[in-house]
């Protein structure tokens, strides 16, 4: 079931002081999920979540986690400034990427971060752009299919990232012979995954590994990065992970395979954090009846693209018209020329009204951070709910100035400026 949690009132608030569209981010119900990941953690000796950024990047958000106890996953320089800017550091910083520009080595060397290595490759680069440092983490990548029992849950082999068991080997036995003195082990297997078994069974895969790699390779075995994955139930029927089971499952594991406690676990949780804790409010500003009913409204895939990039559902509300009947079948579309602009696709509402206020449901993560400017659309505001059950502005909206920043033209008397 989506986030039910704020009422209609703190939405109309919202709107009546910022025009719409806006994502509304809940500064209470991002640090109540904190809470209970660190919490369902707390058995473990050193436990750290490192938010993906990638996820919900606004300052706001990140110093919000950081006063939670959460550190960073960065994935690109921008990412590690934004952390530096955040009061972000050392050990609270984790770069992971793929196909890794070598600077941004440098940059978080220079900041003291974690390196997450996704290629035996990279260790060179790393050596020659700001050195290896004591403890390097390695990016496993098993091949075929994970599953657990009969479910398969991902498709490793077909996937870009991380090295092969037998590179992890040899990756080893480099990274020692350069001064490395311990290691973690990272493995991403599974995306947007509500089944509670998914951590504790990568835990174990990840755990056992480690210490075979440890007695072989005669390097000590410091950390494993659970990575992301954790999901959230975007459709009204679909179960809520449990992360107080996530948490007991993956100790279960941890305590038979390491029972001295001296592995540290980290997570890089980005949609299970912020996911549900964001909505984008829009309003329906057209009504077309074709072949299909239409109801077009202010916002668009540059504000949200997972349901134009992958089909994804949002549940979507009427605001003051939660318990009419949903007796009416809609497609809710933004204004873009691509058919795949729709929020919704012969969806179920209440009849919708020209003015009516649409709150999409779960936008907390990968929502504004994947937009873009198609048809010269332009990116919208990040509104926090705080806590005093006020609002603030975290991101102005982008005007037409922002758009032609990066061109030769002046907007308002289109002509050269530059030059
Ligand atoms: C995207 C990503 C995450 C976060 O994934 P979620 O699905 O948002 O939990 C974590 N780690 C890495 C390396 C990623 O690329």
């Amino acid at each position: 079931m989506p986030n039910f949690a704020l009422n209609d009132d703190v939405f109309f608030r919202a709107a009546e002081q910022f025009p719409t569209p806006f994502h509304l981010y809940d500064e209470a119900g991002i640090r109540e999920r904190a809470r209970k990941l660190n919490s369902a953690f707390s058995w473990c000796r050193d436990f750290k979540e490192y938010f993906a950024v990638k996820a919900l990047p606004n300052p706001a958000i990140l110093r919000i986690l950081k006063e939670e106890g959460c550190g960073l996953d960065c994935s690109s320089a921008t990412e590690l400034t934004l952390a530096k800017v955040c009061g972000f550091s050392g050990e609270e910083i984790i770069l992971s990427a793929n196909a890794m520009p070598p600077e941004e080595f440098a940059q978080a060397r220079a900041l003291n971060a974690f390196i997450n290595l996704d290629d035996i490759s990279d260790i060179e680069l790393l050596r020659t752009h700001g050195g290896i440092p004591e403890c390097v983490c390695l990016r496993y990548n098993p091949g075929g299919q994970f599953s657990i029992g009969n479910t398969i849950m991902g498709n490793p082999g077909e996937a870009k990232y991380g090295f092969m068991p037998s590179q992890l080997k040899e990756g080893l036995k480099q990274l020692k012979a350069l001064g490395a003195k311990s290691f973690g082990l990272h493995a991403f297997l599974s995306s947007n995954t509500t089944d509670n078994n998914y951590y504790p069974s990568l835990a174990k895969a990840l755990l056992t590994l480690g210490k075979e790699l440890e007695a072989e390779q005669g390097i000590r075995f410091a950390f494993v990065d659970l990575s992301g994955g954790i999901g959230i139930p975007y459709r009204p029927e679909q179960p809520e992970t449990d992360v107080q089971a996530v948490g007991e499952g993956v100790r279960k594991v941890y305590e038979e395979i390491i029972p001295d406690g001296s592995v540290a676990i980290k997570t890089e949780l980005g949609r299970w954090m912020t996911g549900p804790v964001g909505w984008l409010v829009t309003h329906a500003v057209h009504e077309k009846k074709i072949y299909r009913d239409y109801i077009g409204t202010d916002a668009s895939a540059v504000n949200l693209m997972r349901p134009a990039m992958y089909g994804a559902y949002h549940h979507i509300t009427v605001c003051g018209k939660r318990d009419l009947p949903a007796d009416h079948v809609y497609d809710v579309t933004g204004s873009l020329c691509e058919n795949n602009d729709k929020f919704a696709i012969q969806r179920e509402l209440p009849e919708i009204n020209i003015g009516d206020l649409l709150v999409i449901h779960d936008t907390g993560a990968h929502g504004y951070s994947m937009g873009y400017n198609y048809n010269g659309r332009t990116r919208s505001a990040e509104i926090l709910h705080t806590e005093a059950d006020g609002f603030r502005m975290i991101r102005r909206a982008e005007t037409a100035a922002d758009y032609f920043a990066t061109l030769d033209i002046d907007p308002a008397g289109a002509e050269l400026t530059k030059r």
